[in-house]
């Protein structure tokens, strides 16, 4: 896969894309990341990549043509189509869903702002879709692009050791993903549950199933009521209720239970 990272500070993306699976990811060739700073579009001894918004107000604006010259150089650069994502407050929200579709494509030009952002004719002119990485302000669009250069790359193939693992992740099916533990089995923390050291297999699935289930319900009910549940499922659920009822865990208990009920669903 191919990603082009446009962008006053291009290192900053390729450093953060540098390490762990996604670094390797890098040296075997499964990803392919490329920066191009518009600094070196723009035209004149000051090489002027920004100016004052039209109609006052504070902050600077990112002008077009040094942003476009360096969309066009990063399109040529493969005859492969790019599909062109601007990293913004604005943009759709992004979900392992949206991440899953990205990494499903061959290429990707990600635009990175700065200041209060970009010219809105840039915008409207090239680019394909608009995505935030939260409901919150960055300086620029550099770590929202880190942020999706390594979601994307550890789903495309070959880049984990085991692709099963990342099908397990929270989010995948839905549900938040079960805790894990590793050795020693007793420590002075705590003990590894008993029932994964069982060697059963369907006993630890169906105890791994249940935690996620739990886990999503104490977390993030929001999402159980978009989630597919079995009937399984739900004795899962109603067995890890009952369990934290029994220990008495209060201090655990589901922030919003009730939005479980109001959305026209089957309660819980
Ligand atoms: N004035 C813009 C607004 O309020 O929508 C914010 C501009 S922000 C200071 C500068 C750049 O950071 C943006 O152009 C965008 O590329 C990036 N950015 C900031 N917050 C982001 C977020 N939550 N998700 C993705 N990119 C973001």
């Amino acid at each position: 896969m191919r990603i082009d990272v446009i962008s006053l500070f291009p290192e900053f993306v390729a450093q953060c894309a540098a390490f762990g699976v996604v670094g390797r990811a890098g040296e075997r060739g499964l990803l392919s990341l490329h920066g191009w700073n518009p600094r070196d579009y723009a035209e004149g001894n000051y090489r002027r990549v920004d100016d004052r918004p039209c109609g006052g107000g504070p902050g600077m604006v990112m002008l077009i043509d040094p942003l476009r010259a360096s969309l066009q150089a990063a399109h040529a650069a493969d005859p492969a189509p790019a599909r062109v994502v601007y990293l913004s407050p604005q943009g759709v929200p992004l979900t392992q869903a949206k991440v899953r579709e990205l990494a499903g494509r061959e290429r990707l030009i990600l635009l990175c702002g700065r200041y209060e952002g970009i010219d809105e004719r840039l915008i409207q002119a090239e680019v394909d879709e608009e995505i935030s990485i939260g409901d919150y302000v960055l300086s620029g669009g550099e770590l929202a692009a880190a942020v999706v250069v390594d979601a994307v790359a550890r789903l495309r193939e070959g880049v984990l050791g085991d692709a099963e693992s990342a099908v397990q992740d929270s989010f995948e099916d839905g549900l938040l993903d079960c805790p894990h533990y590793s050795r020693p089995i007793e420590h002075e923390l705590g003990s590894v549950p008993e029932v994964l050291l069982s060697g059963n297999h369907a006993h630890i699935a169906a105890w791994r199933r249940m935690q996620s289930l739990g886990r999503t319900w104490q977390r993030r009910p929001d999402l159980l009521n978009e989630a597919a549940l079995s009937k399984a499922d739900r004795k899962l659920l109603a067995a890890f209720r009952a369990g934290l009822e029994a220990a008495d865990e209060p201090a655990d208990a589901p922030r919003e239970p009730q939005v479980l009920a109001t959305q026209g669903k089957k309660p819980l």
